[in-house]
């Protein structure tokens, strides 16, 4: 069976490592907040060219304390997509505001800009898109529709670590960048993590108060805040492997370049002239999407589909009355893609294997 991902090498190639930084801060006897989480902090801003980094405890809590950080109410709006990950809303719902959302262009599978202006009302605060699979949103007509409104952009790049817009790295480009470590994700702990980007001072502080219950100094707290703190161990490895990234990001992008060159008839994803993408997901589309799936598994390829059902449509958000029919091409896609094995280590003959098992379902149908 060819597995969807495998964490194994990354973690055998590295293991004698991993151990001897996770003995250190043992040690150490230091395990929340300390020089560990600090220089990863400044190592990974710099890495995005961002001022500063807060690590938090997950995705999900960077994305939801970014909103509150924006100064995000109860109530209040946040103007998203539902083509994502499920948390990427979760952090609305936790902030006590309303996802608004807003439909993806059908290329990048990121936010459509030319349809968030009609959908911003006096509750709005933030516009969060999200970098999914690895290609960073269109984010210039964005950030000018939010300079017009008086609003913040709280990007979601839980899946773009590397990734560039224009040449810019992200984390460095609008009022927030939210990072995830979840083990699979191109930069990935050993566990829980996340981390916050900014070049705003005041933002960083008060991310800094609100991830640590609100605690300016030892017992004076200044806001009521969270307990969501990245940990010294998750940021000893998470230090050791960020030297890796770059080079795991262009082993992702030469096997989306061999899927590339080898796949036939599928409709493949792209890369936007002025985009980098660091290929977290290499996603293609079928209209025989369930069929192709199953052909798949049968000829021993395991495949996943990110995701299978919109956030609007979930039970979880019926609630918030959108229809169906409401998102069209996130609604089509949603049927149609379906997420090929992509790893830094994933065999290059395997690659081709898939692509040639894809290949001839692809002809038979014709
Ligand atoms: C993984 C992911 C998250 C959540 O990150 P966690 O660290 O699991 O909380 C949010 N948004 C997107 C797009 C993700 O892929």
């Amino acid at each position: 069976m060819i597995l969807f991902n495998d964490l194994r090498p990354q973690h055998q190639r590295m293991r004698q490592e991993i151990l001897d930084v996770l003995a250190r801060v043992v040690d150490s006897g230091w395990f929340i907040l300390g020089k560990q989480v600090e220089a990863f902090e400044h190592e990974f801003a710099d890495y995005c060219s961002a001022r500063f980094g807060i690590g938090v405890g997950s995705g999900t809590e960077a994305l939801h304390l970014g909103l509150l950080a924006c100064g995000v109410q109860p109530g209040d709006e946040v103007i998203t997509v539902a083509f994502t990950a499920v948390p990427t809303v979760t952090a609305i719902t936790l902030a006590g505001a309303t996802p608004v959302f807003v439909d993806i262009d059908p290329v990048t599978f990121t936010m459509d800009p030319s349809q968030v202006e009609n959908r911003i009302g006096p509750r709005t605060k933030v516009i969060l898109p999200v970098h999914l699979y690895g290609h960073p949103a269109d984010l210039d007509p964005l950030l000018a529709i939010a300079r017009r409104h008086g609003l913040r952009i709280l990007e979601d790049a839980a899946q773009a670590h590397g990734a560039r817009y224009r040449g810019r790295p992200i984390g460095s480009i609008g009022d927030l960048t939210a990072f995830s470590f979840y083990p699979t994700k191109n930069l990935g702990a050993c566990g829980d993590a996340g981390l916050v980007t900014t070049n705003d001072p005041e933002l960083a502080d008060r991310l800094r108060l609100l991830r640590n219950y609100g605690q300016r100094n030892r017992y004076l707290h200044e806001v009521p805040g969270a307990n969501s703190r990245l940990d010294e161990l998750q940021a000893a490895v998470l230090r050791a492997k960020l030297p890796k990234l770059d080079y795991w990001n262009a082993e992702r992008r030469k096997r989306a370049e061999r899927y590339r060159t080898m796949l036939q008839t599928v409709g493949l994803p792209g890369e936007q002239s002025w985009a980098h993408h660091v290929w977290h997901l290499y996603v293609i589309r079928s209209l025989h999407r369930d069929a192709l799936q199953q052909h798949l598994t049968a000829r021993g390829i395991s495949t996943l589909i990110h995701y299978p059902i919109p956030v609007h449509l979930q039970p979880a958000y019926r609630h918030l009355g959108v229809q169906p029919g409401t998102l069209p091409n996130t609604e089509r896609l949603a049927r149609e893609i379906l997420s090929l094995p992509l790893y830094p280590e994933l065999p290059l003959d395997q690659v081709a294997y898939i692509a040639e098992q894809v290949n001839a379902f692809e002809s038979d149908r014709e």
